[in-house]
């Protein structure tokens, strides 16, 4: 187990679009959505959608299909298994729901991967429909965060994470987002951890407005491909980071003896 968290958010990081417009849109419902969106929180809308889904007799098994055939770039899926493979920690901090999310993830083979999934509530009732709730109950109390739509703060869920970790360990975080939620966990990061923005992306535009704001080291990504590459070059650069700290702490004056060198991490190759 290396010291790395990696933390994804789901929606047009690891799948390369957003999953309610997605399955709104495949399913042929976009002008009621539409017409809904301006009544109520998103959220809201989305448990709607799914009762009148139910009504026209969309079922659950059509309703994962479309999931199943959701875009997502041919890269992502290798560059998880890789994180994984080298040990990293890895989770998921969404504002899509529990039921899209595993749906996708075990169609992809790589739920498995993940130690935790952080997002809305979502679940198939006894009467054969899909229901979502929010991760907050805004109704009964407000989060607080004034950066964060109301049923999800992901700054607050980060803060969560890093106090269940112990400080002893230093645990380092790589970030990866593209929306505007995913700004406030960004601003939560320490000096040690890495945040990686989708370039041209809401979070994008928001960072470089004042970059200093940000502690960590910011590395931007626009696709798949590019995702690939940063994430292993920034797993590889923590892990040669980690191994000349531990040497240098254990045999401080010491001469360095081969097998020491030859035991430390090789430069993953990261392709041009
Ligand atoms: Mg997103
Ligand atoms: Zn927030």
């Amino acid at each position: 187990m290396s010291n790395i968290v990696i933390v994804f958010d789901f929606d047009k990081t690891i799948i390369d679009c957003d999953s309610d417009n997605w399955l709104i849109d495949e399913l042929g419902f976009t002008d009621l959505f539409n017409q809904l969106l301006p009544t109520m929180p998103w959220n809201s809308v989305m448990d709607k959608m799914m009762m009148e889904f139910h009504a026209n007799g969309v079922t659950i098994e059509e309703i994962e299909k479309v999931l199943h055939r959701i875009p997502i770039h041919h890269r992502i899926v290798p560059a998880i298994k890789a994180a994984y493979a080298l040990g990293c920690d890895l989770r998921v901090v969404s504002d899509a729901n529990m039921f899209y999310i595993e749906t996708i993830l075990k169609h992809l083979g790589i739920s498995e991967y993940f130690s935790e999934i952080n997002t809305n509530p979502g679940y198939v009732n006894e009467e054969g429909r899909v229901r979502i709730s929010p991760y907050h109950d805004f109704n009964k109390c407000s989060h607080g965060c004034t950066l964060c739509p109301p049923n999800m703060c992901k700054g607050l869920i980060i803060d969560r994470i890093q106090n269940t970790i112990s400080e002893v360990d230093k645990k380092r975080f790589i970030y990866l987002g593209d929306g505007a939620g995913d700004y406030c966990p960004s601003l939560r990061l320490r000096e040690r951890d890495f945040v990686m923005p989708r370039k041209n992306f809401p979070i994008w535009d928001l960072i470089c407005k004042d970059p200093l704001l940000i502690k960590a080291e910011i590395n931007g990504w626009s696709d798949g491909e590019e995702l690939e590459q940063v994430l292993l070059h920034l797993i590889n650069k923590i892990m040669m980071e980690e191994h000349v700290q531990f040497i240098s702490t254990d045999c401080k004056l010491q001469t360095l003896s081969i097998p020491v060198l030859e035991s430390m991490p090789k430069a993953l190759s990261v392709r041009p």
